[in-house]
């Protein structure tokens, strides 16, 4: 049983995976005194530079993973897409929190949605897709406008096509690679939100949200907290993410992605089994951030106060803001209700996640505005 004592402060964690979410833990947990190992197959990474030791190995090295989680007193994760063996195997060496299932079940869009349906959550209409004519066979029974989507290793809207018409066939069935797909109903959602939820190994929940998101070309450009939505909207959101935890037996942070239609309805996305863009406002706008919800639910230690300061808002900045040269970062400086983030990225690639701006406000609305101002105004 000495496995479910708290960790304290002064142990040392294991983070798999080394980006920017692995980062912001690490600077919540060194915070509170903890140590922080981060392995990937990388090096100079967002969170190898503010953890104490950056391990650098490829995932499908079990061996290397086991001497990782030999070193720690705990294994999370930061990446959804390190390998089911790889938590496995770290899970022979240390506990790992959340469970390498939640990891398993979460990575696979297709294992996802089947569990969710399974367990009567709403979802929008999906068919899994092996072959080109299955997805015949789909676009005739979900109908169009419809998107394919890999069923593994998606994420910002990566490997995904949006079919308008059934002559989309052989172009979104290329755009997968020829590989397992589900095809989805498209959505025509009034918004989109999101809520992080926070669940101990007492399975207390805590959560923030709803969340309301906006994307552009399927990568997320905007969050804002509180959502603009009804009470019971509200409630149900909060109450969906609840149970998703729960049935899932989460330790940790977990993020549900909704789509909101027009009747009110409520429709999850998807799943992402760790911190979240949409949360990272919590840093800068609550009480206890996401990260360290994160770290105290891994560790066993209670939750942290929830209260949110002000309404908030944030941006990504993602590489294209880079293109006529480095962004003018004296000015973000300058904005005194506006805090900056940069992850420590040194290549900014269009599309790549480089940094964020969090704006506070006397309201939402007025927080994205700032918060958009404010990333306008960097721009060379
Ligand atoms: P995903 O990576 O699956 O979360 O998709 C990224 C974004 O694409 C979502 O946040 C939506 O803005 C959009 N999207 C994905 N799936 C659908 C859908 N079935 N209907 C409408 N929009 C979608």
């Amino acid at each position: 049983m000495s496995k479910l004592k708290p960790i304290l402060p002064g142990s040392t964690i294991g983070v798999l995976g080394s980006g920017q979410l692995g980062r912001m833990f690490a600077i919540a947990a060194r915070r509170m005194g903890y140590r922080v190992h981060t392995f990937s197959p990388d090096e100079d990474t967002p969170t190898g530079q503010v953890a104490d030791v950056e391990m650098k190995a490829p995932y499908e090295d079990l061996d290397a993973v086991c001497r990782f989680a030999k070193a720690v007193s705990v294994v999370t994760f930061e990446f959804e897409n390190v390998p089911a063996a790889t938590a496995e195997a770290a899970g022979r060496c240390a506990p790992v929190r959340p469970a390498g299932e939640v990891l398993h079940t979460t990575q696979h869009r297709l294992r996802e949605k089947t569990f969710l349906s399974g367990k009567g959550f709403p979802l929008t209409h999906f068919r899994r897709v092996g072959s080109r004519q299955e997805l015949a066979g789909a676009i005739e029974a979900i109908g169009v406008p419809a998107i394919l989507k890999t069923a593994d290793f998606g994420y910002d809207g990566k490997g995904q096509y949006r079919i308008k018409s059934v002559s989309d066939l052989d172009a979104a069935w290329q755009a997968v690679g020829e590989r397992e797909a589900v095809l989805e109903a498209r959505v025509d959602f009034e918004r989109e939100l999101s809520v992080v939820g926070v669940r101990n190994i007492q399975g207390e929940f805590l959560h923030y949200g709803p969340i309301e998101n906006h994307h552009e070309n399927g990568i997320l450009d905007t969050s804002m907290s509180p959502a603009h939505v009804s009470e019971p909207v509200a409630r149900e959101a909060a109450e969906i993410a609840r149970a998703v935890l729960e049935e899932l037996g989460v330790i940790g942070v977990l993020c549900v992605e909704f789509f909101l239609k027009k009747d009110g309805k409520l429709l999850i996305n998807e799943l992402a089994p760790r911190p979240h863009n949409s949360g990272h406002y919590t840093v800068d706008a609550n009480l206890t951030s996401q990260f360290e919800q994160q770290l105290r639910a891994v560790c066993l230690l209670p939750l942290g106060g929830i209260q949110q300061w002000t309404p908030a808002a944030m941006v990504n900045l993602l590489g294209d803001l880079w293109k006529g040269g480095e962004p003018d970062w004296a000015r973000a400086a300058a904005l005194n209700d506006v805090k900056l983030h940069l992850y420590g990225k040194s290549e900014p690639r269009p599309g790549r996640k480089m940094g964020h701006l969090t704006a506070l406000s006397t309201s939402a609305a007025t927080a994205r505005a700032e918060a958009a101002r404010a990333r306008q105004s960097l721009a060379r």
